[in-house]
C-alpha cells in the first residue's frame, strides 16, 4: 500500500468534507496511528489553514481532545498524524435516527462540554460540532476532533466561507451570518443533543430551508416528539438552541451541568 513518512496505510478511516483519515501502521516501531491527508491538491492557503489545524490542536492538550502526534510534508503533500480512536466517531456507533438513553447522551455531552470549555478558555470556537467529529478512545472516552474550521474568538472571516465550512444542520444563526462566536459551539452541541434524545434533528430539509428555519424557526420542543423526557432537560436543550447567543448559557460548561442537573431532576 501506499506509504506516507514513516506510516503504511493499511485502511480508509473515514472520509469528511476535506479529507481522507487512514489507519497508519509505522513502519518500524509498528504502532498505529490515523493519518489525514486532504482530498485535493492544495494551493498555498488552504496548506497553511491545514498546518494551522495542526498547531491548533497541538497546543491543546485536554484529556477529550484527541493529540496530535506531528505533522509531515511529503512530496508536497502535507498530513496530520494524530492518536488512533480505534471505535471509531459517535456517528458511526450511533446511525442516523437511533435514539440514546438520555443518560447516556448527557455524558456524551459532558465529555466534549468540558473539551470545549478549555478550548473557550483559549480563545478557540470549533465551529464544526457534530457527531463525526467526536471520537471514541481507547477507554470508550469521548474525544473532541477535527479543528479544521475551528477559529480565534473575535477573529472576522468573510461570510462566504463561514457558509461554506461546517455542516448546515448543527449551524447557528451567527455562524450562518458570518459571526461566529464562542456560544455557536453550544449552539451545535445543543443540536447534537437534541438529535440524540429525539432521533431526529430539529431542523431539516434542503440547504435552504435548514438555513432559513435556523434563522427564524424556533426548534420544535422535544416531549413532542418523546414525551417521557423531564420538562427541565427540555427547557435546557431550547434555552441552548436561542436565536440570539447571548440567551444562550454563558458558558458551554454551564448548558452541560444544567442538563445533567435536569436529568436527575
Ligand atoms: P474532515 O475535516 O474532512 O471532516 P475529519 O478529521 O473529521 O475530516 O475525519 C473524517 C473521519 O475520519 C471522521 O469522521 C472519523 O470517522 C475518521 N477519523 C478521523 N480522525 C480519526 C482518528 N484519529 N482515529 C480514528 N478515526 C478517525
Ligand atoms: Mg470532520
Ligand atoms: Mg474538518
Amino acid at each position: 500500500g501506499r506509504q506516507l513518512g514513516n506510516y503504511r496505510l493499511t485502511q480508509l478511516l473515514g472520509k469528511g468534507g476535506f479529507a481522507e483519515v487512514y489507519l497508519g501502521d509505522h513502519v518500524r516501531l509498528g504502532m498505529k496511528a490515523a493519518i489525514k491527508v486532504l482530498h485535493t491538491s492544495l494551493s498555498e492557503e488552504e496548506t497553511r489553514a491545514f498546518q494551522q489545524e495542526a498547531q491548533m490542536i497541538a497546543a491543546l492538550s485536554h484529556p477529550h481532545i484527541i493529540r496530535v502526534l506531528d505533522f509531515e510534508v511529503q512530496d508536497g503533500i502535507p498530513f496530520l498524524i494524530l492518536d488512533y480512536a480505534p471505535n471509531g466517531s459517535l456517528r458511526h456507533k450511533h446511525p442516523r435516527g437511533e435514539r440514546l438513553a438520555p443518560s447516556l447522551a448527557i455524558d456524551y455531552v459532558m465529555q466534549i462540554a468540558s473539551a470545549l470549555q478549555y478550548a473557550h478558555d483559549h480563545q478557540l470556537i470549533h465551529r464544526d460540532i457534530k457527531p463525526e467529529n467526536m471520537l471514541i478512545g481507547n477507554r470508550d472516552e469521548i474525544l473532541l476532533s477535527d479543528f479544521g474550521i475551528a477559529t480565534a474568538a473575535h477573529s472576522t472571516s468573510s461570510m462566504n466561507t463561514e457558509m461554506m465550512m461546517g455542516t448546515l444542520a448543527y449551524m447557528p444563526p451567527e455562524q450562518l451570518q458570518g459571526k461566529p462566536r464562542k456560544e455557536s459551539d453550544q449552539y451545535a452541541l445543543a443540536v447534537t443533543l437534541y438529535q440524540w434524545l429525539t432521533g431526529e434533528l430539529p431542523f431539516q430539509g434542503s440547504s435552504t430551508e435548514m438555513i432559513a428555519q435556523h434563522l427564524t424557526k424556533p426548534a420544535p420542543p422535544l416531549r413532542d416528539k418523546v414525551s417521557s423526557l423531564p420538562v427541565e432537560l427540555e427547557q435546557v436543550v431550547l434555552r441552548a438552541l436561542a436565536k440570539d447567543p447571548k440567551a444562550r448559557y454563558r458558558q458551554i460548561q454551564e448548558f452541560a451541568t444544567m442538563c445533567d442537573t435536569a436529568l436527575k431532576a
